[in-house]
Parts: structure tokens; sequence; C-alpha cells
């Protein structure tokens, strides 16, 4: 948005972003991203940085980590053709299937990779923030699995919002403390779980939920989920001899977008496109649509775009769904899209629940509120390239939102049947 890059500037940084020079070991995606924290916390996450280092590229540890991937969380998950929206899109579509992986999301695969980082770095305990309750939830599983102690801050609104995930994260032996700071909500749970961290940086490992923070988490988040895109080409390559046309997947803070993404950007042919959620409409506070309306600016550690007024201030958001309910987005998708790379466009309230409802009736499969943003961008590219080749990143499963889909009902649908 008001960063410019020439031509030149552009081919150099995505050959940077290929080549895996991006992030620099500042934690810079071109201009974005890095560490913009208190200096109380520079020692903290100068340790998880060289742990980051040690471990990724450890045969042990990766050995470990895709072990539990494929035995625990369910993966490879499965590539799966879906004729019948094709048919009524007139194109040929597909999806990655993450709501078929554990506890019915993509968020898994970070929860048990990090969880599996913070044994090693031998910490006695591990703390989380949730706004829904999806990263609350995986990171108990992942560390019940683990036998690590688990604290998940939730700010005091979303206790009350999502009471169900309470007590999913409860049984699943974390301690769920309520945030009652600043807004109450996801920001406010990410400050004080910062917070808690310093105040014990050694014994505390803090399980970060997206490819938002500071560095190394952007970094660290993307390689954790980048198990997504890897498996997707290669499934793509058996199943069709080809890659698809175009790559869909919905951005909150870009986690399952990044990691469907990553692995296919040196794939030029491939379009990749992210899509957001347009909310009720495009005024202040209506959508969280950071990368079609935001601004550069630092949020919760990192210099990325976000929705801020002009003075400056964060702005409120607004989505049906809450797991794209946040006013930031990971750097890297603001360096992909002022390269050019990937493509941000945003899907509304009635049309992620609409595409939700089309993709139950012609697939039998109810995918997450979040997701849909995703088959919507799908369903209006499709109307303009016809006859073309669709991946859909399918981030998670439904269930969870049966509370909010219970507030639009089929009546309009059953009448005219
Ligand atoms: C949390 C969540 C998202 C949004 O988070 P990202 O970091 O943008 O992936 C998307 N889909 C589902 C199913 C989620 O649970």
């Amino acid at each position: 948005m008001t960063i410019e890059f020439t031509e030149a500037e552009k081919a150099r940084l995505l050959e940077d972003v290929i080549a895996g020079r991006v992030p620099d070991e500042r934690g810079r995606f071109g201009p974005f991203g890095g560490r913009y924290v208190p200096e109380t916390l520079v020692p903290a996450l100068e340790r998880l940085t060289e742990g980051v280092h040690r471990y990724l590229k450890d045969p042990d540890f990766l050995a470990r980590f895709h072990h539990e991937l494929a035995t625990w969380v369910g993966r490879p998950t499965a590539l799966t053709h879906a004729p019948n929206l094709g048919r009524a899109w007139g194109a040929q579509v597909w999806f990655k299937r993450e709501d078929l992986a554990h506890t019915g999301a993509h968020k898994i695969n970070n929860a048990i990779g990090q969880a599996l980082l913070a044994k090693m770095l031998g910490a006695k305990r591990v703390i989380a923030e949730t706004g829904a309750g999806q990263h609350g939830v995986a990171s108990a599983a992942a560390c019940a699995r683990l036998g690590l102690p688990c604290t998940v801050y939730m700010g005091a609104v979303d206790v009350e919002r999502q009471a169900p995930n309470v007590d999913r994260m409860r049984r699943l032996g974390a301690t769920v403390h309520a945030v009652q700071s600043g807004d109450r909500t996801l920001r406010s749970a990410i400050d004080e779980a910062l917070r808690e961290w310093v105040s014990d940086p050694e014994g505390t490992y803090y399980l970060l939920g997206s490819v938002v923070g500071p560095h190394p988490y952007p970094y660290l988040v993307r390689e954790m989920h980048a198990v997504i895109g890897r498996e997707a080409r290669e499934q793509m390559l058996k199943a069709e001899g080809a890659l698809p046309d175009a790559v869909f997947a919905c951005v909150g803070g870009g986690s399952n977008a990044i990691g469907l993404f990553h692995p296919m950007v040196a794939d030029r042919d491939v379009q990749l496109i992210g899509v957001e959620a347009g909310g009720s409409g495009m005024g202040l506070g209506e959508h969280s649509a950071t990368l079609s309306r935001g601004r550069p600016g630092v949020l919760q550690g990192s210099y990325t775009l976000l929705l801020q007024d002009d003075d400056g201030q964060v702005q409120g958001t607004h989505s049906i769904s809450a797991g794209l309910d946040y006013p930031g987005v990971g750097p890297e998708h603001a360096l992909l899209q002022q390269i050019g790379r990937v493509r941000y466009v945003s899907a509304s309230d009635t049309e992620a629940l609409d595409a939700l409802n089309e993709c139950c009736a012609l697939e039998g499969i109810l995918p997450a509120l979040e997701t849909a943003h995703a088959f919507a961008g799908a369903r209006a590219w499709a109307r303009d390239n016809p006859g073309r080749r669709l991946l859909i990143g399918l981030s998670g499963r439904g269930d969870k939102d049966m509370p909010t889909l219970a507030k639009h009902p089929l009546e309009a649908r059953d009448a005219a049947a």
C-alpha cells in the first residue's frame, strides 16, 4: 500500500524469497517483520531464535516432528477432488483437507511442532494465547500429549463467548486464564502472554498461534505449516500430473495460507490468492481486510500492514468468523503482496455463508466459516476464469460454527423446496 518498489527491487526480493534468504538474520521480510519489543523480551527471543536454528535443521527433531504429524495428527491429509462444485463453477476444483487433521484444523501442525521444540529447549511449562479458542485447544492437546503443563491466556470477553472451547481446553489439562485488561479479546491475551513470558523466560515457552509477532515467530510458524503446501504440491502432481492454475486460502494472521503458498512461491505459473474477511462492509470497523485496506505500522512486535485510523490508532475489526477477526497480518504476506507474488482479495460475511452452504450441499463437507472465505474468493475467480484448475486450502471443519450458523437458517431454501 504506501511502500513502493521498483520492478527490479520486486524481482530481487522474489529471488530472495525463493532462495530462502527471507527472513534475513534480523527477521526481516524485505521491509517487514523484525522485532519491535521492549528490551526485557530480547533475551527470551534470542534464546528462542538460537533454538529454532538448531532444531529446525536437526534430523532427530525433524524425525520426531514428522512421526507425530503422521501418527497423532493424521498426516498426510487428503487431497479431495470436488466434481460437483466444479460443475457448478465451471472449473476443476480440489481441496487440501486440513479439516481432517486432529482437532479439526491446520493449527495442530504448529502446536505439536512448537510443543516439541519447548521440550527440547528444556521448558517446564507452556503458555499460549487464544481468541476463538481453536489455538488454545490445539496447544492444550499438544501439551497433554507431551506431558507439558499449559496455561492459555484468553480475553475475558472471549472466555464468555467461547464456553465450549474453554471446557475443551480444561479437559485437555490446560489452565485457562481470563484476561481482564485492555479490550479483553485476542489482542489483550497476546499482550498478557508476552508479559508472563518476560517474568520467567527460561522456564516458560510461549507457543504463538500464527505467523505474526516478533522474529522468530513468523518464520518458525511458517516452517511448522509448510508441510501443507509440500504435501498438496506432490498430491496435485500425482493426481493431475500438473500444478493448479490458482491456489486459494483464507487469511487471518496468515498461517494456513503461508503454509499452503510458501512451497509454491517458486512455481511462478501458479497464481496464489489470499482471501480476507470483508465483514459486513468496507467502512471503519466493519471488516478485517488488513492487506486490502491496511497501512504499514508496528503491531505486537512486528512491522507489518495493519488496520489503523489516520492517527495510527489500531482499528476495531469485524468478521462473522472469529479466526479472521484480527487487525494485523503476518509480515511475509505483506511482502508477498507488495512484490506482487500473491494477490489478496476479500469476501463478505454473506458471501462466505453462501459458499459454506454450497460446499455442504454439493460436496458433503462443512467447512469452517474462516475457510468459507477462501471458497467465496475461489468462486468469484472461477467466474472470471472459466475451465481452470483450482486448489482451495480447506483450513478447518465447521462444526465449531454451528452456534453462529444457527443465526442464519436455511429457511429460504426450505421454503422454495
Ligand atoms: C485460526 C483459523 C484460521 C485463521 O488463522 P490463520 O493463521 O490465518 O490460518 C483459518 N481457518 C481456521 C479453520 C482456523 O481455525
